[in-house]
């Protein structure tokens, strides 16, 4: 049988293809690629040559697709899996094709390369031990609030992915539930030409954020709950406190 390799690819900066990445997408006999286009182009751009390899292989057609693929690297085959930007898996395509390939007894290889939240997480600031990638926010306002609520006490330095056009109403959220004097980091179009790392309280960064439009990917990162911070009441612990003093 071959192999299933993932194959991490650049989240900005072409130069951060390992060589490795490059000699293994060059070696296999078929790539299975979120979007086709995207890695073609990319793929192009370094000057891989990949005639024929490409497969379609992304979120929608995952379950159907994921025991086809297994067949293929059972037949001797050798697989590597992209995304459209850094490691597979990581809020991408790619679970269900790991599942398949493991329980098909089949070798996965995971090659180390570029992910936003690592990147971010190393420069933010913040304690890297323990942390918590949690990918994508709930977009529901609802739903949001529950799940920050939740994780509000947790000590652990919590990751998000988070889309520009959402930012400012999160950090009205994360001042609400996790309260305005937590520290948080907002990592900005990594390995690009415009990279910046905001650092401060949410309220500096939604003071921040007034001014400002956000503009590009974007990797939030909060500090954990340290039981010395004041946290700013919310109106609901206000209530609490209030009903103690009486
Ligand atoms: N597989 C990717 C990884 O390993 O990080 C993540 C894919 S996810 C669909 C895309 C999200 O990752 C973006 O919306 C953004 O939150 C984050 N992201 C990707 N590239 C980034 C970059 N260069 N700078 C900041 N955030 C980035």
């Amino acid at each position: 049988a071959g192999k299933l390799y993932l194959v991490p690819t650049p989240i900005g900066n072409l130069k951060d293809m390992t060589l490795r990445a490059k000699e293994t997408l060059e070696n296999v006999d078929l790539i299975a690629a979120e979007d086709t286009r995207t890695t073609g182009k990319l793929l192009g751009l370094l000057g891989i040559e990949t005639s024929g390899k490409l497969v379609s292989f992304h979120e929608f057609n995952a379950k159907e697709k994921a025991p086809e693929l297994v067949t293929q690297i059972l037949a001797g085959h050798s697989l590597a899996q992209v995304s459209d930007a850094g490691m597979p898996v990581i809020s991408d395509p790619g679970y269900e094709l790991v599942q398949s390939a493991i329980a098909a007894n089949i070798a996965v290889v995971s090659l180390p390369g570029p992910a936003a939240f690592t990147t971010a997480l190393i420069a933010s600031g913040l304690t890297a031990q323990p942390f918590t990638y949690y990918g994508f926010l709930p977009r529901k306002k609802k739903q949001q609030t529950d799940f920050l609520t939740e994780i509000s006490r947790q000590k652990e330095t919590a990751i998000f992915y988070e889309a520009p056009h959402r930012i400012r109403a999160t950090l009205a959220n994360l001042g609400e539930t996790v309260g305005l004097n937590r520290q948080v980091v907002v990592a900005r179009e990594l390995t690009k030409l415009h990279e910046e790392y905001l650092r401060g309280t949410v309220a500096e960064l939604i003071e921040h954020f007034e001014t400002v439009e956000p503009r590009g990917e974007m990797v939030v990162l909060m500090g954990g709950y340290v039981e010395s911070e004041k946290p700013t009441a919310t109106l609901a612990e206000l209530a609490v406190v209030v009903d103690q003093l009486v």
